[in-house]
């Protein structure tokens, strides 16, 4: 199922892994209209599916209306396919509770919006980089954006699948604070996109997903193929969904042949059965590892040159800070140690003058 337009080449499949029944995944693609969705359900029986359905429908003909911009669209899609899916959960005892988290990208030119709620993910791979777009929304991805543990924990963590944020359990307006993160970013050509359900991420780590695209260039079906294979390789113990994106020139002359094959990726919850791939050892593992683990270590040292303050640790463990203005090694004030705070970070204030009266040692910890 590979669909090609003008300038961007689609390829997505979804499979519901090796060990459920059913398939709560849903991806939607429109190379012609640059719109990439993936959607994860939630809920028991057939409400999880359920709600990725009423999700994909409402956003997709809420997208298709171009009549504001596209970070108003998208905010506006994802909030109606919340507060009907909330709506509906509560017309059917079946369906009560029944939500989903999805990831949206939209594509106009080179310039790439994303409206993303939950823990399913985009990444940008450009230049022999993957970089994550969105943020997990989960107990576990906020371990991860603090700097307290590293993905490989984050994998095999006992509470990786708890959500912090969805679509569909609660009312919700389009501004609503800690509801839709919207985020813009380039999309020149050369660049691809990945936009995944939890099922690969779970299962297979960033590194990795870098190898396996770079051993198939030029192939999104390759791609979409190996990625699942590998989610599937190693355990398969949630449905994987994988849409791949590419953007480039050469694509333009392929026509209308496209444009027949983009209209049957428009909507799938692929149940077909795919032969499993053992996974092949490349070098460019080891090469983007080395990479990857250098980049990783100029951020943590431009972080702690960044807080400046001799109390600010590099690393992701827990830290104390100190406030004492008449230290000029500590933070001058409560606001200023609580900003730099990362969660499970200690701040403590020691007697003295502020714009509140603090008079005995306090003790705060960022949650
Ligand atoms: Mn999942």
């Amino acid at each position: 199922m590979q669909g090609t337009g003008t300038r961007l080449r689609c390829d997505a499949d979804s499979h519901p892994g090796l060990v459920r029944d059913n398939n709560e995944d849903l991806y939607y693609c429109d190379p012609e209209g640059g719109v990439f969705v993936v959607i994860d359900g939630v809920g028991g029986h057939a409400a999880g599916e359920k709600a990725a359905d009423i999700a994909c429908g409402v956003i997709r003909s809420r997208l298709g209306r171009a009549v504001c911009s596209v970070e108003e669209r998208l905010r506006e899609a994802i909030a109606l396919a919340n507060n009907e899916i909330f709506r509906q959960a509560g017309e059917n005892g079946a369906w009560a509770g029944m939500s989903c988290v999805l990831t949206v990208a939209v594509v106009e030119g080179d310039t790439l919006t994303v409206g993303h709620v939950g823990d399913t993910r985009l990444y940008r791979i450009h230049d022999g980089r993957i970089e994550q777009l969105t943020r997990d929304h989960s107990f576990v991805g906020e371990l991860v954006a603090g700097g307290l543990i590293a993905e490989r924990e984050a994998m095999r963590h006992p509470r990786r699948n708890e959500i912090t944020r969805d679509v569909g359990s609660a009312p919700h307006q389009p501004e609503d604070p800690c509801f839709i993160d919207i985020s813009k970013h380039r999309f020149p050509k050369g660049c691809a996109l990945l936009l995944c359900s939890d099922g690969l991420t779970d299962s297979v780590a960033a590194e990795e997903i870098l190898s396996l695209v770079n051993g198939c260039p030029d192939d999104p079906s390759e791609v979409v193929r190996e990625l699942i294979g590998a989610a599937n390789a190693a355990g398969g113990a949630d449905n994987v969904t994988v849409v791949y994106v590419t953007s480039s020139e050469a694509c333009a002359e392929e026509g209308d042949a496209g444009a027949a094959a983009a209209a049957s990726l428009r909507n799938g919850r692929g149940a077909r059965p795919r032969v499993r791939r053992a996974l092949r050892r490349r070098v460019a593992c080891v090469t983007y590892g080395f990479l990857l683990a250098f980049a990783c270590w100029s951020l943590l040292l431009w972080q702690s040159q960044m807080w400046g303050k001799p109390r600010a640790a590099s690393g992701g463990e827990a830290r104390t800070l100190i406030v004492n203005p008449r230290n000029p090694d500590a933070y001058a004030s409560v606001n200023d140690a609580l900003r730099q705070a990362r969660a499970g970070d200690v701040v403590e204030v020691e007697p003295g003058e502020y714009s509140e009266k603090i008079t005995e040692r306090q003790v705060f910890v960022k949650k």
